[in-house]
């Protein structure tokens, strides 16, 4: 597959100047305001596509209630919304045809990760205002596999279910499907599960965790990618090679920024996630900043699909800093570490000016046979390689670096 098929097609474009023309007629509308006075603007080419401003959770929330809402009242048959937690929440309104939508790409996800009609799904994630819940369920009624609609909690009924009714597909967040594998080892009750695979809510989980759920139930792990904002979870999925998520390019545009700039990261590099809709109704998302930090995936995959990828979401841009003119996430530091021998997970990183100068000095523990000028040298040598600066190593003992519950506060700034 070319690099092509993560450029802006002529169909997308035409498809994205037909949902701007008709967003632009919505009375008091939401990307009327916000597009008021760029316009008349003729999205000839994806040049013209990049001078629109970019939208931001902060955005949406603003227009609460139902200030996004892009098509008449009677059109509307359903609304969800985003958790809410740090304030106003985001509500999106769906007309039947984005319902539609949303279970025809969730579907696509299930056959993706291989699973079929006799599948029994067991679903772990909330039903109600959240997406994740019903997105799951209209998927796999559409694909004619068995839904077990659970929802989450009750650990007791979750794992009784799991044993009678035979369930094949575990649909759960990487923290829930780490609870139940850890209950239902301690129960000593694996050769009871009929699981064979897992489909995880992807957000950034450690290859320690993954392999630690894969292990305890025995299932092949598939990623999946999605947001309240636009439908929910099922926008893009892993398939059985594991490398990186397939996206669907017949429902979105998607763009991958230097979250600090704005400007298209280079093909291949880690930016952030910018998401444009191109036949959602409701309330269709123009330029969308996710703030997850992914990049783009090239050449052909094994599995022989031609949906472009991209990586598995690598961290929040909130977690980036940027060192020497160079972009860098917690994400970097722990893939270099991988290739070092000796080198723990354990790391902690400073960054100081001194002199007019960036210094960033990479702490790391060192296992305790490992010898210590030597995980110095490998570190210094795969972060220059991979990311391209130079570092000061500094291998200490084991447990000597304090621990933290909050991966962003390994790496400490000290220039300002
Ligand atoms: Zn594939």
């Amino acid at each position: 597959m070319s690099q092509n098929r993560y450029e802006m097609s002529e169909r997308q474009l035409e498809l994205i100047r037909n949902q701007i023309d008709r967003l632009m007629k919505v009375p008091n509308g939401f990307y009327a305001n916000k597009f008021a006075g760029l316009y008349p603007l003729d999205i000839k080419s994806v040049e013209d596509f990049r001078k629109l401003p970019f939208s931001d959770k902060d955005d949406l929330r603003k227009a609460y209630p139902l200030g996004l809402q892009a098509v008449p009242d009677e059109e509307v048959v359903r609304i969800h919304s985003s958790s809410g937690t740090t304030g106003t929440p985001v509500i999106i309104p769906y007309t039947r045809q984005d319902v539609e939508d949303w279970a025809i790409m969730f579907k696509r996800c299930y056959e993706t990760a291989g699973i079929t009609p006799l599948d029994r799904l067991h679903i772990t994630p909330g039903y109600g205002l959240w997406t994740a819940g019903i997105g799951f369920q209209a998927g796999c009624e559409l694909l004619g596999a068995m839904a077990i609609p659970m929802g989450p909690g009750n650990t007791d009924k979750q794992i009784k279910m799991m044993i009678d009714l035979k369930s094949t597909v575990l649909c759960a967040t990487s923290s829930y499907a780490l609870l139940l594998a850890e209950e239902i080892a301690k129960r000593g009750i694996g050769d009871k599960i009929h699981l064979r695979k897992g489909v995880i809510g992807s957000e950034r989980w450690g290859e320690k965790m993954r392999n630690r759920i894969a292990s305890e139930l025995g299932v092949e792990l598939y990623d999946i990618y999605g947001l309240t904002e636009c439908y929910g979870p099922g926008i893009g999925m892993s398939c059985e090679h594991q490398c990186g998520m397939h996206y669907w390019d017949d429902y979105f545009y998607f763009e991958i920024i230097d979250p600090k700039t704005g400007e298209p990261a280079k093909f291949g590099e880690i930016g952030e996630l910018v998401i444009t809709t191109l036949t959602k109704q409701g309330a269709p998302l123009i330029r969308y900043r996710t703030h997850d930090l992914t990049r783009f995936i090239g050449g052909d995959c094994p599995c022989g699909r031609e949906y472009p990828r991209i990586d598995i979401i690598l961290g929040r841009t909130d977690d980036m800093i940027k060192v020497k003119g160079v972009n860098l996430f917690p994400a970097h530091i722990e893939e270099a570490l991988k290739e070092v021998d000796g080198a723990s997970s354990e790391y902690q990183v400073m960054i100081d000016h001194l002199n007019g100068k960036d210094i960033m000095t990479v702490f790391v523990e060192a296992n305790p046979e490992a010898d210590k000028k030597m995980v110095e040298t490998a570190l210094k040598d795969r972060i220059k390689a991979k990311i391209g600066i130079t570092v000061v190593p500094k291998a200490v003992g084991m447990g000597e670096l304090p621990r933290s519950e909050k991966k962003s506060t390994r790496i400490f700034d000290n220039r300002y």
